[in-house]
Parts: C-alpha cells; structure tokens; sequence
C-alpha cells in the first residue's frame, strides 16, 4: 500500500507524512522499550528509510542511541518530548512510533515480542473496563 498518513508530535512543532508501504508492525515489550514508552509497551511501525517527508521541526528533532544495545534508539522533540518517527541503526528501515500517526497505517500490529518481558499488569490494563471518555467519578 502507498497511502499517504501525516503524523507528529504533541505540540504539533514536528509534522511529516509517510508514503509508505508499512512493512511491519510490532508490539515491543522489552523493558527498554517500556523505559523509553513510559508504557506497556512500543507500537513501532517499519517502513523504508526514504518514505517519510519531513514537513517542519526536524531541527527540533534529537536523537539518543542507547550505547550499550545494538539497536534500541529514539528521537523526540525536543519541545514537548513526543517520540518521532527515525531510522534505525542499521539504516534499513524507517521505525515510527505508531501513535504519533494521525490517520490510519492500514496495517494491524503482528505480533507481540519481548512477551516475557511484559509489564505485569500489561494484561490487566488490556481487559479493564472500558469508558468511551474519561469518567468524572474515576478521577484519582
Ligand atoms: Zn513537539
Ligand atoms: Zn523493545
């Protein structure tokens, strides 16, 4: 597929679009990844390292390859600190952050890895109750 799907970050300072094709899609619960997430896990979407146009804030845009691993890296802005789509250490793919997407990739996540390394409420959090907004009377 060769959809175009914009994304960026939180303060909107970092915004691209994607042309895609999506290869791959991968939920990522390896403990460097949930340090990274500050969540269960990452959603990381694989594309080609030239199919992503950068339409503003890439000079906004920091990077951090974590030294002791082969592979973990990220980028954020550096303005509100929301990760950013950047291209993995090899330089073979284009690794985006599935939720800094605006429209839909067209592509499902395949699969769970690092399962043995999943937070131990990961499961409890997927089959909790579900509200379509925040409760008013669930606030902490
Ligand atoms: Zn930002
Ligand atoms: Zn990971």
């Amino acid at each position: 597929m060769s959809e175009q799907v914009r994304g960026g970050c939180l303060c909107g300072r970092v915004a691209f679009v994607i042309a895609g094709p999506f290869e791959a899609f991968h939920w990522c619960h390896c403990s460097r990844c949930r340090k990274d997430t500050g969540s269960a896990h990452a959603s990381n979407i694989f594309s080609s390292p030239d199919s992503i146009d950068w339409l503003s804030g890439k000079d906004e845009i920091k990077r951090f390859d974590l030294p002791e691993a082969k592979r973990h890296a990220k980028a954020f802005c550096t303005h509100c600190g929301s990760p950013v789509p950047y291209i993995g250490r090899n330089g073979a793919y284009l690794i985006i952050p599935a939720g800094t997407l605006d429209g839909d990739p067209g592509i499902v996540p395949q699969d769970n890895i690092f399962w043995n390394s999943r937070a131990s409420w990961y499961e409890s959090g997927a089959a909790a109750e579900k509200y379509a907004e925040e409760p008013e009377d669930r606030r902490p």
